[in-house]
């Protein structure tokens, strides 16, 4: 059944478009260092942005150009924004807002702060997203052995009237043709969050449910582990689900496990998980979410999360079983925090989820 998205691929995109203009790329970091090389190694032209520190010195070694995040906007045509979406909402209203050119081009690689109104473009400026669904090391790695990546793109502000040319050209340069899905920036938003928000976590709650039961019932920590993680079976079968489909992948487990999943799958259906994410998908496209975590209150909750978090049941029993199979023990993460304090702030005192987070934790 052919559906109205719009998808490019190799083919659509001409990197000659971009070759007589100027890149730069603000930040050196996940994204930053393997874009920059890309375009580079597709024959563009490219100079990066950052502050003098360590990510400066890696880009010198790489054999980059580095000038001040304002020197890299003034000299190029086209802006590759590749920071942490919460420190480019600052930096771009304070440093590069007051600079642009007519004509200059805006990329950015995640439609949050444009899709949720975060961030306002001047007119004359080309706004477009080339989303990247693919860590950093993922998109240089790929870019080497020819494989590509899959990208959500999209023109948010066409002020040349060539936006979208510019944005195949580069999207090719970059290696992101091997498939591209247009989309608006905050339907991008809402997906990516949806998937941390919703998918995420609810998978890792029935991962740590079956550990739960598995555990409480006598089996061997390590054995469960083994299972469920470190044997990378369900990584695999992941895989397998992208090569050939989510049920046919079935395919290639005994009859036993078939028939044993798909009976007993029935189990799970109708358990409100579906409500939930509903809900979970309406605060995030309402913008809720948001404007949540640009609060003061999302920030003090975020460092009550993160010190329970390292203090969960599970990080013990991974512990002992890392051990105990000889793997490398990771330095414990260890975020001092007044918890009591935090958590008697007027501002998180009345929060039932963040206490029962307490209760759920071993201190
Ligand atoms: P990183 O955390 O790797 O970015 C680090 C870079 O940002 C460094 O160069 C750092 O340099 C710079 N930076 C950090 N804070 C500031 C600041 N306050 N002012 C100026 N520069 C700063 O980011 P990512 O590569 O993970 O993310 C970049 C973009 O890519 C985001 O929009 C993200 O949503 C998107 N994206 C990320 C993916 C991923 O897998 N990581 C996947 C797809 C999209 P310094 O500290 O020296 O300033």
């Amino acid at each position: 059944m052919p559906t109205t998205t719009r998808v490019s691929f190799e083919e659509d995109g001409d990197i000659e478009y971009v070759k007589h203009q100027s890149i730069a790329v603000i930040g050196y970091g996940n994204q930053g260092r393997a874009q920059a090389l890309n375009l580079r190694d597709s024959g563009l032209s490219v100079i990066i942005g950052n502050r003098d520190d360590k990510f400066k010195a890696r880009a010198i070694s790489d054999g980059f150009a580095v000038l001040e995040p304002q020197d890299a906007v003034q000299k190029a045509d086209i802006v590759f924004l590749l920071i942490p979406d919460e420190a480019l909402l600052k930096l771009f209203n304070t440093t590069i807002a007051p600079i642009l050119r007519f004509g200059q081009t805006l990329v950015f690689a995640s439609g949050y702060n444009i899709g949720f109104g975060l961030l306002q473009v001047t007119a004359g400026t080309d706004v477009i997203m080339i989303a990247p669904r693919m860590i950093g090391a993922g998109v240089r790695e790929r870019y080497l052995t020819g494989e590509g990546f899959y990208s959500f793109v999209g023109v948010h502000q066409d002020a040349t009237g060539h936006a979208s040319e510019t944005l195949l050209a580069l999207t090719k340069a970059l290696g992101g043709l091997r498939a591209a899905v247009w989309m608006n920036l905050k339907d991008e938003a809402v997906l990516d969050l949806f998937n941390e928000q919703a998918f995420g976590p609810a998978f890792g709650r029935v991962l740590l449910d079956a550990i739960d039961v598995l555990i409480a019932n006598g089996m061997p920590p390590e054995a469960v582990l083994i299972e469920m993680i470190l044997s990378e079976e369900m990584a695999t079968t992941y895989r397998k689900m992208a090569q050939i489909g989510l049920i046919r992948q079935t395919q290639l487990h005994s009859h036993t496990s078939q028939y044993g999943a798909m009976s007993r799958g029935m189990r799970y259906i109708g358990l409100g998980i579906k409500s939930k994410m509903q809900t979970t998908f309406e605060e995030i496209a309402g913008g809720q979410f948001a404007r949540e975590w640009q609060g003061k209150t999302a920030k003090l909750k975020f460092r009550v999360i993160r010190y329970f978090a390292t203090r969960q049941k599970i990080n013990r029993i991974e512990r002992q079983v890392r051990q105990s199979l000889r793997l490398k023990i990771w330095e414990e993460d260890v975020f001092p925090e007044d918890i009591e304090a935090l958590l008697q702030s007027p501002e998180l005192k009345d929060d039932e989820e963040l206490h029962r987070l307490k209760e759920m934790s071993e201190l």
